[in-house]
């Protein structure tokens, strides 16, 4: 059951088009990350779906209904930005039960849903605080909440996490899924960050100025990214063409390619690795050490090990395996 269909949209500012023929669906129940740097579009699309900017061509229909005259207020969708957009004037309940006090609807009913969502968000502890006792995380869960008040047909998330830092952002990410889950809630999100995407979305899609690039569940999209800009925004480590490529991929054992994009742990330090490369540097991480290696005729690389006696020191020559499940062999680009 289709939620939200866009069809071939594009919106422009004076001349300039922001969003250019885009198609996208979002069904029931699901959460729909629109994934793209700053400047894509994403927000313009977000916004034109809620009705606040006019679209030049296309169309945008919910379950079916076009809603070219329909207005932002009667969409039945709710709207939460990465700011959040509290009330400091109100408290944390007084926040979350507003859109069902402004809709009328009785008193109990309105405490019955204020409760059920502090439960979901884990405040109910600080119903009676106001905004600016909050941390940054509990803000974005009230305005959650709030958004989620009154049971929307469909919630637009623009950059809900991005103005937290990133311990924040990784758990509360979790979070939002969680909650979305819980409530059953449609959802289309835009971010920048793919770990958000990918920790929230059911489905992505990948935008690059106006257009959808890819689209696919996201551990589709991120094993098969479709070019090399799209893998570098997709957290790769470097992207190797040609005959460094084929090099690496005969190497790893596989089938020759025009393009790989690597991981930053796609090469790991082993002994009778099929790889020799000089260490150049190498620094410790948490679980692991990383290494720049140079490997003759493939070019400069980053590599892990597991521990510091696996490969001694700097200018000395380290065995080194490709690890097949760190790398994407990328299409014809
Ligand atoms: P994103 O959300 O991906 O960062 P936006 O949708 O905000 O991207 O912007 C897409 C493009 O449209 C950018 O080139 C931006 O400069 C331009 N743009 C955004 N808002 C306006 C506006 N109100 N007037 C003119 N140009 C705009």
């Amino acid at each position: 059951m289709t939620m939200l269909e866009i069809t071939d949209l594009t919106v422009r500012y004076a001349d300039t088009p922001a969003v250019e023929h885009v198609s996208l669906e979002v069904t029931r129940g699901e959460v729909l990350a629109v994934l793209g740097p700053s400047g894509c579009g994403k927000s313009t699309l977000l916004r034109a779906v809620a009705g606040l900017e006019p679209s030049a061509s296309g169309a945008i229909r919910a379950e079916g209904k076009d809603l070219s005259r329909v207005p932002t207020h009667k969409r039945g969708f709710a709207l939460m930005f990465q700011d959040g957009q509290l009330f400091n004037q109100q408290t944390v309940a007084g926040n979350i039960g507003y859109p069902l006090r402004i809709r009328r609807r009785p008193r109990p009913e309105v405490k019955a849903r204020v409760a059920e969502l502090l439960a979901l968000i884990g405040l109910e502890a600080l119903a009676d605080r106001r905004p600016d006792e909050l941390s940054g995380g509990e803000r974005q869960r009230v305005a959650l909440a709030r958004a989620l008040a009154v049971r929307p047909r469909l919630l637009l998330l623009d950059e809900p996490l991005s103005a937290l830092d990133a311990a924040l952002r990784d758990r509360l990410a979790g979070d939002l899924r969680r909650i979305l889950t819980a409530e059953g809630t449609t959802a289309l999100l835009v971010t920048h960050d793919h770990e958000e995407a990918f920790a929230v979305a059911d489905r992505m899609a990948l935008m690059r100025a106006g257009r959808v690039v890819q689209s696919g569940a996201p551990a589709d999209v991120w094993a098969a990214p479709v070019d090399a800009e799209a893998a570098i925004f997709l957290g790769y480590d470097r992207v190797l063409e040609g005959a460094a490529a084929g090099a690496l991929l005969r190497e790893a054992g596989l089938p020759d390619a025009h393009a790989v994009a690597l991981r930053r742990s796609a090469l790991e330090v082993h002994p009778g690795g099929a790889l020799v490369g000089t260490v150049l540097a190498f620094r410790s991480a948490p679980e692991l050490l990383r290494l720049t290696v140079d490997v003759p005729g493939i070019g400069v690389l980053s590599a892990v090990a597991r521990s510091a006696q696996e490969w001694g020191e700097v200018g000395s020559a380290v065995s080194l395996r490709v690890v097949g499940d760190r790398l994407a062999v990328l299409g014809g680009s």
